[in-house]
Formats: structure tokens, C-alpha cells, sequence
């Protein structure tokens, strides 16, 4: 499968059915995977934590997440099919889970947005399978029974939501105690998903300004827009500097 260098970290060319086929696959071999989903943010973050940089390109799987990331293969010189959302990602999982008999556990957010999203997802995918919840904020001393909750759980897929990079460090760090077939860290998925955070318009999705939606949304978020500019000019300088 292709992948795209971008700044310095491995991004995997491929369209939506080709990660949920992917993941399939993932969950059937059961040697503890770990999915990113890279966004401009994420990428850029990894420019300067060395210890993101090398999880994510240990990672079985990354999908480009975002409109920036799809930009940054186009300007390097490489074609990205199609954007890959987190999210979207979530949803097609999610969506073929009951034919494929693939069962979740939901951990991260805030208390009870987890077990929001669960009732959601179960309203939208009949027959899914939500083996365990767990909220996202816990101290190291409670980090030995959210494992052995989720082990007990025996889910095929972990859905962790504790925001970028501290997620993937987690499931990382985690993954070989946890053995679950396939880790994924998927941001704010849970507080969409449980209607309090809103995702962008189509309109906005396709116009590539899901990014400003976001920022507008959550004005705490403003900050983060820098890191567009910043990565826009890192990404030429690797298209100049090679
Ligand atoms: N979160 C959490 N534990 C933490 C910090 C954050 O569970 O210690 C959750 C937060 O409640 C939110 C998600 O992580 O649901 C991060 O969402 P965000 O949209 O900020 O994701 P990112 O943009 O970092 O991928």
C-alpha cells in the first residue's frame, strides 16, 4: 500500500473502503494494532514530539484525516484518494459491525459522553455491539483498572478519545498489556457522536473548511489555527528542501 512521507511522518494513500478493509483485516490477525488518524495538526505536533513521531510511524495504519494532510501529499507531489475522517471512520466501522459480529469498547471524554455515544451508535447501527465505556479523565493510580476493564470487555476494537497526542502515548504505551486486535484514537468523536460538540456542515466539509468550523464552534480552539499556517510552511519546506 502507498504511503505519503509527510514531515517525516508515513501517511497511508487510501480511500475509506480500503481502511475499514484494512481494520478488518487488523482485527483478524489480532497482534494489537494501532490506527492514527493524522490531521495538519497532528502531523505538525509530531515535528517537534519525538515520541508521537515514532508511534505514529509505528502505526499499522494511518489514514489522512483532514483537508490539510490531503493538501500536503498534492503539494509534495503525491495523490491522496480521498479524505479520511475520523470520524467518518468511526461511523463505517461501526456501521458493518453487526454483520462482521466486530464489538467496541467507547473510552474517553467527559462522564457520561461515552455512554451517550454508545446509546447513539446503537440507535443509528442496530445490532451493534458496545462492550464498555469509560470516561477519559482518570489519574496514573486508576490506570490498572480501566485496563482490566477493558480486557475483560474483550472488545475487537478500542475507541480511545483523549485528544492528540495524549490518546495515542496511551494506546501505545498500553497496547501490548491491553492485546486488543486494533486501538484507535479518534479525538472528538464521542462528543459529536453524544450531540454536544457539532460537526461541520457538508457544505463546510467539502469547501475543505471544516478546520474553521471547528475554531468558530469551540473558541478555545482558536489558538490551534496557527498550527494551519505553521504546517502549510513546513510542508513547502520540504517540498523545497526535500
Ligand atoms: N479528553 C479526555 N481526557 C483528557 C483530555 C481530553 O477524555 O484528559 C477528551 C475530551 O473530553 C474530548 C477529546 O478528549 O472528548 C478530545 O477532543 P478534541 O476534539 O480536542 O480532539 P483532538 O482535536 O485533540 O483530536
Amino acid at each position: 500500500m502507498a504511503r505519503v512521507k509527510i514531515l517525516g511522518i508515513e501517511v497511508d494513500a487510501v480511500t475509506m473502503a480500503q481502511a475499514v478493509e484494512r481494520v478488518e483485516n487488523l482485527i483478524v490477525q489480532k497482534k494489537s494494532s494501532l490506527v492514527a488518524t493524522a490531521n495538519a495538526e497532528m502531523l505538525l505536533n509530531a515535528t517537534h514530539d519525538a515520541e508521537l513521531k515514532k508511534i505514529l510511524n509505528a502505526a499499522d495504519l494511518v489514514v489522512p484525516d483532514g483537508a490539510g494532510t490531503v493538501w500536503a501529499a498534492h503539494h509534495l507531489g503525491f495523490e491522496m484518494p480521498e479524505r479520511v475522517a475520523g470520524f467518518d471512520l468511526v461511523q463505517e466501522l461501526m456501521k458493518i459491525s453487526p454483520a462482521r459480529e466486530i464489538k467496541f469498547f467507547l473510552f474517553g471524554a467527559a462522564p457520561s459522553i461515552a455512554d451517550k455515544a454508545k446509546l447513539k451508535a446503537e440507535e443509528l447501527y442496530p445490532g451493534i455491539k458496545i462492550v464498555g465505556t469509560r470516561n477519559g479523565y482518570f489519574k496514573p493510580e486508576d490506570e490498572p483498572e480501566i485496563i482490566s476493564q477493558i480486557k475483560s470487555s474483550q472488545p475487537d476494537v478500542l475507541l480511545a478519545a483523549l485528544g492528540v497526542p495524549k490518546q495515542e502515548k496511551w494506546l501505545f504505551k498500553h497496547k501490548d498489556e491491553l492485546k486488543i486486535p486494533v486501538s484507535i484514537g479518534v479525538g472528538g468523536t464521542f462528543d459529536v457522536m453524544a450531540g454536544v460538540v457539532r460537526r461541520a456542515p457538508l457544505w463546510m466539509q467539502k469547501a475543505k473548511l471544516e478546520w474553521l468550523f471547528r475554531a468558530m464552534l469551540q473558541p478555545s480552539r482558536a489558538g490551534r489555527l496557527l498550527a494551519l499556517p505553521k504546517f502549510v510552511w513546513k510542508v513547502h519546506k520540504q517540498k523545497v528542501n526535500g
